[in-house]
């Protein structure tokens, strides 16, 4: 059982949730390597619920490693789709017999919602880390960005839904924002944060950083 995160292990081949997670932990010291680097493959995501998904790919990551794991599951969730894409985000497309690539699953979404009036929307992010596959502890937090949906989309920034998820207070999709600014504010800068309080609680971090 390790005393200390040092080098944590990220249970995903996503580079979008890599580059923000990354900056996110930069001050705490601790290194994250993404698993694809290690030769882990993608587990599988089978749970209805983020946080079940997160943990079954923490589990196998660290399993694979030997090393802490992070997951971050995330997702869009429209009110009007029934919260839909929700869980099944990356995934939205080929469930429907199409591609598994972000162009397919926001024509999906801006396809379903065009008869709709009501276009919020709100991203979640579940975040688990466990310190070996066995862990006893999981440590998990979870964050929420409202927003709406657009049709036509803007930015080239971000990643997955950004170009389509539009935060009507600033007048900016997500895609249009910088990326210091999105992880300020967004489902997981909220998580992480979240999950660096409970790391520090724990003692789990050598360096704590300011809030
Ligand atoms: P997961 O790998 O099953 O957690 O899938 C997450 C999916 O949700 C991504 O592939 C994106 O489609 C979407 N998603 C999650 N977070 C974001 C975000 O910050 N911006 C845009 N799309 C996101």
């Amino acid at each position: 059982m390790v005393r200390v995160l040092e080098r944590v292990v990220l249970a995903s081949g996503n580079a979008g949730k890599l580059r923000e997670l990354q900056a996110l932990l930069a001050p705490t010291g601790v290194e994250l390597v993404a698993q694809r680097a290690l030769g882990v493959p993608d587990a599988d995501e089978p749970f209805g619920t983020f946080v079940e998904n997160a943990l079954a790919k923490a589990r196998h990551a660290s399993a694979a490693t030997g090393l802490p794991a992070i997951a971050d599951d995330s997702g869009v969730c429209v009110p009007s789709l029934g919260g839909a894409p929700g869980v099944r985000s990356a995934r939205y497309a080929a469930d429907a017999g199409g591609p598994k690539d972000d162009a397919a699953n926001n024509a999906r979404l801006v396809r379903e919602l065009a008869a709709h009036a009501d276009r919020s929307a709100y991203y979640y992010c579940a975040l688990v880390l466990v310190r070996d596959p066995a862990d006893p502890q999981p440590v998990i937090a979870d964050g929420l960005w409202h927003g709406e949906i657009v049709a036509e989309p803007r930015g080239d920034g971000g990643f997955g839904y950004d170009p389509h998820f539009l935060l009507p207070g600033l007048g900016l999709t997500v895609a249009q924002m910088d990326a210091a600014d999105k992880n300020r504010t967004s489902h997981r800068g909220l998580a992480m944060r979240a999950l660096l309080a409970k790391l520090a609680d724990a003692r789990l971090l050598r360096a704590v950083p300011a809030t």
